[in-house]
């Protein structure tokens, strides 16, 4: 067993680095700030071939592994937290499952754009019943002519106050085997943006409603029996998440260690004061051992997908590992960490909320429970007997 990157792999690292050193690092405090989604940075990624790392060739991709996005996505963020987020966007999230089960006017129509950083896609799981408990989403696609009308709503949707598409997940029929998706274009009569919504985080937000919005047939991504290869792409979302949650932790641990070294109290500096040298190796022992969890996921990817139990097991240690040393690296730098002159508090906001998305941890849990016993845990209320 080999725990290095292969020299590719290194130098892959190495240019991505350069460039997030160049063109990313000198305003990341006021990207992070900022409002709205970063769309300089996503054309400026596209140029250097950042966007579509995994997706094929053939497809206008760089037909990479996802050991390769992993590493620029830690690169990036290790630079510019917010940046980051482009990465996700253009290689972990929907963009991928387009990529993966989209036909070829899917491809044309949209992923063009999305490889170029113009436009960016959601993805619309959750609704405002449907949350934990996915596959009771009601979003209905129902059948008229050569397509369907969709009705329902979606709520908690990243990008969803500027995205172009949303890959959206409907209901063609009852039960789980009744779950496929469609690509809905926002512009498209019926749909609608509700109130401007923010995160914790600063990220925006707004509930999006469907009104017997049309979608043609061939707007069908995966239909009726989609769901279980929906998720299997989306284990990719959660490598992305995974993957920055360690980055952001990594990030503040960074700026902390920094400070350590500098920052005289009581006539010595911060690092020689035991109590704060235990904090600075928990944090250390939380990154290496998030690193090798997410690795491993990534590295044993089957055809880019990695293994549902892998990538659980990793997101929900590295979810709150980057919590965790986020908020430790703010109490280490005391009111300068609480404050916006850094991006340590920044990051831990951002981290909190992947505790949350994309498969809270306690679901997480659920999931790796169930491959420790080797069967399925209904979370369902049993009717009395
Ligand atoms: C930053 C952020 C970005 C997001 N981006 C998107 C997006 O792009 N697209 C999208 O569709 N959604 C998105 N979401 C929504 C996210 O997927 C949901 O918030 C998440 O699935 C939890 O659903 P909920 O908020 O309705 O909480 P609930 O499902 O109501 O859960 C509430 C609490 O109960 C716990 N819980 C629920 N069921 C169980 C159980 N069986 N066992 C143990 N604990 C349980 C949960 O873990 C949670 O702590 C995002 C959320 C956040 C915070």
């Amino acid at each position: 067993m080999d725990f290095r990157l292969t020299p590719e792999q290194e130098q892959f690292r190495d240019s991505v680095r350069r460039f997030a050193g160049r063109h990313l690092a000198p305003n990341a405090r006021e990207r992070a700030h900022a409002p709205g989604y970063p769309w300089d940075v996503a054309r400026l990624m596209a140029q250097q071939g950042l966007l579509g790392i995994t997706v094929a060739q053939a497809d206008g991709g760089q037909g990479g592994s996802l050991m390769d996005a992993v590493i620029a996505i830690e690169e990036v963020a290790a630079a510019c937290p917010r940046s980051a987020d482009v990465v996700q966007a253009g290689n972990f999230g929907p963009i991928r499952v387009l990529a993966e089960y989209g036909s070829a006017l899917h491809k044309k129509k949209f992923l063009d754009r999305l490889l170029k950083g113009e436009a960016v896609i959601s993805v619309g799981m959750t609704e405002p019943d449907a949350g934990s408990a996915v596959t009771d989403l009601s979003t209905a696609a129902t059948r008229e002519g050569d397509g369907y009308r969709i009705n329902g709503a979606k709520v908690f949707t990243t990008h969803s106050a500027y995205a172009d598409l949303v890959l959206t997940y409907v209901r063609f029929g009852p039960g789980v085997g009744g779950i496929g998706s469609v690509l809905i274009e926002t512009g498209a009569a019926g749909v609608t943006r509700g109130k401007a919504c923010a995160f914790m985080s600063g990220e925006e937000w707004a509930e999006l409603r469907f009104d017997r919005v049309y979608v043609p047939a061939e707007m069908v991504l995966l239909g009726e029996g989609g769901f279980k290869k929906q998720i299997a792409g989306f284990n990719v979302e959660r490598i992305g998440n995974t993957a920055r949650s360690l980055a952001l932790g990594r990030y503040a641990y960074e700026r902390a260690r920094q400070w350590a070294l500098q920052r005289k109290q009581f006539g010595r500096l911060l690092c020689e004061f035991q109590g704060l040298q235990w904090k600075f190796a928990e944090m250390k022992m939380k990154l290496d051992a998030g690193q090798l969890l997410l690795y491993r996921a990534a590295a044993n990817a089957d055809r880019g997908f990695p293994s549902a139990e892998e990538t659980a097991i990793a997101k929900a240690f590295c979810n709150q590992a980057g919590f965790d040393v986020a908020s430790e690296a703010l109490q280490v730098m005391g009111g300068l960490g609480y404050s916006q002159e850094e991006l340590v508090e920044y990051c831990m906001r951002r981290c909190r909320g992947w505790m949350i998305a994309g498969g809270s941890i306690e679901i997480l849990k659920n999931r790796i429970a169930e491959a420790i016993f080797e069967r399925s845990f209904s979370q369902r209320d049993r009717a009395p007997s």
